[in-house]
């Protein structure tokens, strides 16, 4: 495990690669992501429950970031952030949703969490046809 990371992405990278590359570099396979700021221009997905797809919306107007959060885990052998972002637009209306490729740094402030335990993977997970983590929680039984 290493240390928290605390800090500021540089303007104009993609927020979502810089964040997948920074777990990268420092090794980090589980933990929490939290970051606020501004961005450019972003890139944001919902996912349609009754078609296993998502739907995409791009927002090519400056927003401040309200709320980034988001975790760590593995997908394809590579730590992956999944981040889900609130903006809001200069009439101070929010929008949120999943963080794609896409979301352009105009600032960001960046906190990384490590996480001591086993790795997180993502495999596919038939029932939502998402790639979840494996296995999952499962109520105690109150049968004995
Ligand atoms: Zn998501």
């Amino acid at each position: 495990m290493t240390d928290v990371f605390m800090g500021r992405l540089p303007k104009g990278a993609d927020l979502v690669e810089a964040l997948n590359a920074l777990c990268a570099e420092r090794k980090i396979t589980r933990g929490t992501v939290q970051c606020i700021g501004a961005l450019t221009r972003a890139r944001l997905a919902f996912y349609r429950q009754d078609r296993f797809t998502y739907a995409e919306r791009e927002v090519a107007e400056p927003m401040e970031i309200v709320s980034g959060q988001g975790n760590v885990s593995i997908r394809d052998g590579m730590p992956f952030v999944h981040l889900h972002l609130v903006l809001s637009d200069e009439t101070f209306r929010c929008m949120g949703g999943h963080a794609l490729p896409g979301c352009e740094i105009f600032a960001c402030e960046t906190v990384i969490t490590p996480l001591a335990g086993p790795a997180l993977v993502r495999t596919f997970d038939a029932p939502t046809r998402l790639p979840l983590w494996e296995g999952s929680w499962e109520p105690a039984r109150e049968d004995s």
